[in-house]
C-alpha cells in the first residue's frame, strides 16, 4: 500500500523526497492528541507542486490542526511531515523548523494584522525582521504585493480604515511577500460579510491559476468545485473521502459526505 510504504520509508529516513522531487507536502500517519483526546487519527496526504487542495468537513473534524501541523505551529504526536524536503514533525532541529516556516505561508480566518501598522507596514514587517531586508527593498516588495491583491492605493491605511475583505487581502499579500512554496488558507472568508467574500476568492483563484500550491480549508463549495484539483473530506480526525471535486460532488461513497454536501 503506497501510503504505508511512504510512512515506512520516511520513518526510516530512506527514500525521502529531496528538494524539487516528489510531492511538495507529504504527510504520513499523522496523529495528534491534546491530552487524552486524539483529534487526528492517522492522516496521509500528499500535495504535488502547483496543486490546489480543499479540506472540507464539520467543525471539530481536525482541519485546522492538520494545517497547523503543516507549517509547524503544532507538532504531531506521531507521523511524518515533509515540506519541500524539510522535516516538520518535531524530530528536526529548531533551525530546520525556521526553514520550514519560510516555505509555508498561512492566512487565517481572523486576518491577524497588526492594528497599529499600515497595510504596507504589515507586509514589510517579516521581510525586515525575518528576511533582514533593507527598508527600501521591503517597501518595494510590499507595494508590488499589495498591487497584486488589488490594493495599490491602500499602502498607508491601517486595518481599521479597511474593509474585512481588504484586510484579508493584505494578509494574503503579507504571506505572499515571503515567497512561500505553499500557501495554507484556513477559512479565510468565514469572518467576512457575504458581499466581501468574492473579492478575496478572486485573489485566491488568480494565485491558483498562476500555479501556486494551495491547501485551503473552505466552506465555499462552489469555489472548491471550480478551482480545486482535489477535495479532501475530513471526518472525526480521519480523511473519510477524497477525490476530484467533480466526482465527489456527483456521487459520494459515504453517508457522512453525502450529508455534509447536502447541507445548505
Ligand atoms: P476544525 O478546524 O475541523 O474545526 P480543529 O482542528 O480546530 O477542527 O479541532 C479538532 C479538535 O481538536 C476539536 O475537538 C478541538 O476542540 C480540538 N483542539 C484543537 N486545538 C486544541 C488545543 N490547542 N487544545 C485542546 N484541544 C484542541
Ligand atoms: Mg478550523
Amino acid at each position: 500500500h503506497a501510503d504505508t510504504m511512504m510512512t515506512r520509508q520516511a520513518a526510516s529516513g530512506a527514500g525521502l523526497a529531496g528538494k524539487g522531487a516528489g510531492p511538495l507536502v507529504q504527510l504520513a500517519g499523522i496523529r495528534k492528541s491534546f491530552g487524552a483526546v486524539e483529534v487526528l487519527k492517522g492522516v496521509d496526504l500528499s500535495v504535488e507542486e502547483g496543486r490546489v487542495v480543499a479540506l472540507i468537513g464539520r467543525s471539530g473534524s481536525g482541519k485546522s490542526t492538520l494545517l497547523r501541523i503543516v507549517n509547524g505551529l503544532e507538532r504531531p504526536t506521531d507521523g511524518v511531515v515533509i515540506v519541500d524536503g524539510e522535516r516538520a514533525d518535531g524530530r528536526e532541529r529548531e533551525r530546520d523548523l525556521k526553514a520550514l516556516r519560510l516555505k509555508v505561508g498561512m492566512v487565517f480566518q481572523q486576518f491577524n494584522l497588526f492594528p497599529h501598522l499600515s497595510a504596507g507596514g504589515n507586509v514589510m514587517l517579516s521581510l525586515k525582521v525575518v528576511k533582514k531586508m533593507a527598508t527600501a527593498e521591503a517597501e518595494a516588495v510590499a507595494r508590488a504585493m499589495l498591487a497584486k491583491v488589488g490594493l495599490s492605493d491602500r499602502f498607508d491605511h491601517t486595518p481599521d480604515q479597511l474593509s474585512g475583505g481588504q484586510q484579508q487581502r493584505v494578509a494574503i499579500a503579507r504571506a505572499l511577500a515571503m515567497q512561500p512554496k505553499v500557501l495554507l488558507c484556513d477559512e479565510i472568508t468565514s469572518a467576512l460579510d457575504p458581499e466581501l467574500v468574492a473579492e478575496v476568492l478572486a485573489v485566491v483563484r488568480t494565485l491558483a491559476e498562476e500555479g501556486m500550491t494551495l491547501v485551503m480549508v473552505t466552506h465555499e463549495m462552489r469555489f472548491a468545485r471550480e478551482v480545486c484539483d482535489e477535495l479532501v473530506f475530513m471526518h472525526q480526525g480521519r480523511i473519510h473521502e477524497r477525490g476530484a471535486p467533480k466526482d465527489l460532488f456527483a456521487h459520494q461513497q459515504t453517508p457522512e459526505l453525502a450529508a455534509f454536501i447536502g447541507e445548505p
